[in-house]
């Protein structure tokens, strides 16, 4: 088609159905200077037009815009109205990872999430260059994809070739690069999000922000490579950008799933189905792998109380533990299974980080660029983080904020911004030394500071304990786990009986299939959001005041109304797991359980046997442990001067070191059960230094 055709058919297409979105463009003109025009609208009044904008977008935009131009709307102050025309709503959506060089100088749509965004700078838009001997000004649309040069007259009326930019005279437009990836939710199991530079400018600068979803229509365009390379970049010149709802729950379900899940959660053996379907390759942690089915399901969405305070509804989890325990294993299996999950590690998370930061950069070409880190951009859904423990400072101290206000708040060279991180964190840590000393309380070990512990809901020292039964059971799930996966992979047969085969997968096997599953969670974090019952506040309550005497009666208050919280979360997760609109006992029983459970994990005194929250915050260690350790020690040197350590020789040096003889038992006992000792012979002893390291 012809120009002149395009503007033609544009005349009568915005007279017929825009006159007025036209009319009230008028009003506000200049201040909105844009029209935005639903594609779908002109493909239904003129197809061939609409498959031409889509083909050869410059031309047919700027035919547009002409033709609203001609037909001759005034502003209130007599302006022309001649807005910028944004299209939108095109009828396909393309993934990032799907853009390649036939959709080049094409008119494309995709979603992403913003993950940099550049400060506003002022961009040519027409230069006035001004000949150095005569005078006369020329002046010079500057076309987009000229960024990195400035377009001048070749000659000049007078012959001469020399000009300078006449900056008053030049004009200016606001110009914005943002950088978007793919939207998380978008991706399947662990695949790495791609992303695309997005160029904005005049009034689709400044109003959006990293972590913000997006739709974005614009042109695909290539730019060309700094030096030599033959190789171009290529970025999207949007033409409109909306911003979109941005939830975990975007996995679009079927009638079929819907029912699919709702039958499934009538099942008498839900819970346990889900549990089961956690991790199944990784042997024991049960507790473990029940609060991370809490965590994903989550607690009921964000109350704002009366007064405004709002109480976040994600959980967060800490596993603290020696090396090798399947700590990072059970992250990324969450990071796979939860419907939109980041996975990663503390210390590798370079850049933006686990948080956000305000850079000088070589993206804002030497200007500021705020960038989102993995909380903001997997907002509401799941982020694991490995090594937490070896986190940078920065994040360090914008964690706190972005844990329990769950959002992050920027102030840096004049930039003062906020995002949101309604994230729910499961993090992995090494203790303080690598690896646990058995005889100092765990909690004295957390190489984290109590600020940020307080805010994980639960925290579980995970140790790797000598414990022949144990031991034995986890090697055999795990080699049958391998032989199955061989056996599967090769097809080699007779190595297992049919039967074999069929038991070793019931046990490795998830009870759910994990896509079932995921959908399970999402449909539950959408659409239920249960309610305390009266009864099961009772539970809590009387749980909590225990615990809070205990804590009273032990000096110090590291009990506190956090874990009140915590323990409402966990007891709605509880009955999100059957998609219950009402948290009754048996959640509150649960959570109960499982914040117990930690509690033991991390602070019983072996002496008392009794909790000793207070470590939590408080650290002091008590004097079973002391002797514990003194005995070890004198073990260990009685064993590097003898080869046999009997009963009788420890005896002898127990007065030194305050044990009596009704004690040694008892302590010989911790000993072995940590696998820190062993006896080769009745009454006699060896240390397993070997072990350690
Ligand atoms: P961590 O991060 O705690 O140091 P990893 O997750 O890297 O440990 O685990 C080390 C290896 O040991 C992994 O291959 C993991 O599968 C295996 N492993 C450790 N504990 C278990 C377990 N309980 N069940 C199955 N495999 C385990
Ligand atoms: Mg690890």
């Amino acid at each position: 088609m012809e120009n002149t055709q395009y503007v033609q058919q544009f005349e009568d297409f915005f007279r017929e159905r825009y006159r007025k979105g036209l009319e009230k463009l008028a009003l506000f003109y200049p201040e909105i200077k844009s029209l935005e025009v639903d594609f779908m609208e002109l493909d239904k009044f003129t197809p061939e037009l609409a498959d031409d904008l889509l083909e050869n977008p410059e031309a047919v935009i700027k035919a547009s815009e002409e033709a609203v131009a001609a037909l001759g709307y005034k502003s209130v102050d007599g302006v022309d109205v001649k807005p910028k025309i944004r299209f939108f709503n095109l009828p396909n959506k393309l993934f990032i990872r799907n853009i390649n060089s036939a959709h080049i100088n094409k008119l494309i749509m995709i979603d992403g999430v913003i993950n940099k965004i550049t400060d506003v700078r002022p961009k040519i838009d027409t230069a006035a260059f001004q000949c150095i001997r005569c005078g006369r000004v020329y002046r010079m649309p500057q076309d987009t994809e000229m960024y990195d040069k400035i377009a001048e007259p070749a000659v000049c009326s007078c012959e001469r070739k020399e000009f300078k930019l006449n900056i008053e005279e030049t004009t200016f437009v606001d110009m914005q690069k943002m950088q978007t990836q793919e939207p998380l939710d978008a991706l399947v199991r662990g695949e790495q999000a791609k992303n695309i530079d997005i160029w904005l400018e005049d009034d689709l600068t400044n109003r959006m922000y990293p972590g913000d979803k997006v739709q974005i229509v614009g042109v695909l365009r290539l730019r060309p490579p700094k030096g030599k390379s033959s190789v171009y970049n290529i970025y999207i010149h949007a033409i409109h950008v909306e911003q979109i709802e941005r939830e975990f729950e975007e996995i679009e379900l079927t009638e079929e799933e819907e029912e699919q899940i709702r039958e499934l959660s009538e099942d008498p053996h839900i819970y346990n189905k889900i549990v089961g379907s956690i991790a199944p390759s990784i042997y024991g942690h049960k507790e473990i792998k029940e609060s991370l089915a809490i965590q994903l399901l989550g607690g009921s969405k964000s109350k704002i109380l009366a007064d405004g305070v709002r109480i976040r509804p994600d959980i967060h989890i800490l596993l603290i533990g020696d090396p090798g325990t399947a700590k990072s294993q059970l992250l990324y299996y969450i990071y796979t299974l939860a419907p939109k999950g980041v996975f990663v590690g503390g210390k590798s998370a370079t850049g933006a980080g686990l948080t956000a930061t305000a850079e000088k950069d070589d993206f804002g070409e030497g200007g500021w660029t705020l960038k989102a880190g993995a909380l903001v951009l997997a907002s509401g859904g799941q982020a694991c983080i490995d090594e937490f423990d070896k986190m940078g400072d920065e994040d360090r101290s914008s964690m706190h904020e972005a844990m329990e206000q769950q959002r992050i708040s920027i102030a840096k060279a004049g930039i003062v911004t906020t995002f949101r991180s309604e994230t729910a964190i499961l993090a992995a840590a090494n203790p303080k030394y690598g690896r646990f000393d058995p005889y100092t309380l765990p909690a004295e070990q957390f190489n984290i500071p109590p600020t940020l512990l307080s805010r994980f809901d639960l925290i579980f020292p995970i140790k790797d304990v000598l414990d022949e039964e144990k031991d034995k059971n986890m090697a055999e799930h795990i080699l049958l786990n391998q032989m199955l996966a061989g056996i599967r992979n090769t097809g080699t047969k007779g190595v297992l009986s049919d039967k074999e085969i069929e038991s070793a997968k019931e046990r490795v096997t998830p009870t759910i299939e994990p896509d079932l599953l995921r959908k399970y969670i999402a449909y539950a974090r959408k659409n239920v959001n249960p309610v305390l019952t009266k009864e099961s506040t009772d539970k809590i309550k009387a749980y909590y005041l225990d615990l809070r005497k205990l804590s009273k009666s032990q000096g110090s208050m590291a009990i506190t109304a956090r874990q009140l919280e915590a323990l409402v979360r966990l007891a709605e997760a509880s009955a999100k797991g059957r998609l219950s609109d009402k948290v009754e006992i048996e959640d509150a029983e649960r959570s109960i359980r499982l914040h117990r459970f930690v509690m033991q994990e991390i602070g019983i005194d072996p002496e008392t046997g009794r909790m000793d929250i207070d470590t939590i915050a408080t650290g002091q260690s008590k004097s079973r442990m002391d002797k514990a350790r003194a005995l070890y020690a004198t073990i260990r040197q009685l064993n590097s001067d003898n080869d046999t350590v009997t009963k009788e020789m420890v005896l002898a040096q127990c007065a030194d070191i305050g044990v009596n003889a009704d004690e040694l038992d008892k302590l010989l006992g911790i000993l072995k059960k940590n696998g820190d000792i062993y006896s080769p012979k009745h009454n006699q002893f060896k240390t397993a230094d070997d072990r350690k390291g």
